[in-house]
């Protein structure tokens, strides 16, 4: 899979250059790329991030380069947006986007099997930098470490204690 870093875009290993920019592509981006994943406007802008909110899915979007030619024949029209999500998500997300029917005039990238393992994979690494294993372990620790001080400042205390009766006899 390649990836055009200006329209964040995905194409096959078989594109060199973005056809839309002529920019030459990078192989396999960075799980966390934002990718392009839908342009649109108005309500269609509004139901799909509405979908992408209520899947968990982030994204971030822009405004499309054409909307200024786009304002200028349809000027009380609403702005295009493109809108991005994360490579790591963009299985999901185009998932989500076919279940509620929402067209992209541009043919959106749909990844083969090889590449879909690729990005759940890289999925999953991404969410066991802090999984719910390793938080309750990182909770475990800090646990003991605080008995053990806790045991120090009472053996301390002990001492301590021990030393001022023999100094002073009591
Ligand atoms: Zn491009």
């Amino acid at each position: 899979m390649r990836y055009c870093t200006k329209c964040k875009c995905l194409f096959p290993d078989s594109t060199d250059t973005c056809p839309e920019h002529n920019k030459k592509l990078i192989s396999d981006p960075a799980p966390a790329s934002p990718v392009r994943i839908m342009t649109a406007g108005g309500f269609e802008f509004e139901r799909i991030t509405a979908a992408l909110d209520s899947a968990g899915i982030a994204y971030s979007y822009s405004r499309e380069e054409n909307d200024a030619v786009f304002r200028a024949v349809a000027p009380s029209a609403a702005s295009i947006n493109n809108i991005y999500v994360k490579l790591s998500d963009y299985c999901t997300a185009r998932e989500l986007m076919q279940e509620i029917g929402a067209h992209d005039e541009r043919a959106p990238y749909e990844p083969d099997e090889e590449e879909k393992k690729k990005i759940s994979d890289a999925k999953k690494e991404e969410d066991e930098e802090l999984s719910p294993g390793k938080a309750r372990a990182i909770r475990i620790v800090s646990g003991i470490a605080f008995l053990l001080l806790l045991a120090a400042v009472v053996y301390a205390t002990d001492h301590i204690l021990a030393l001022l009766q023999t100094l002073f006899g009591a």
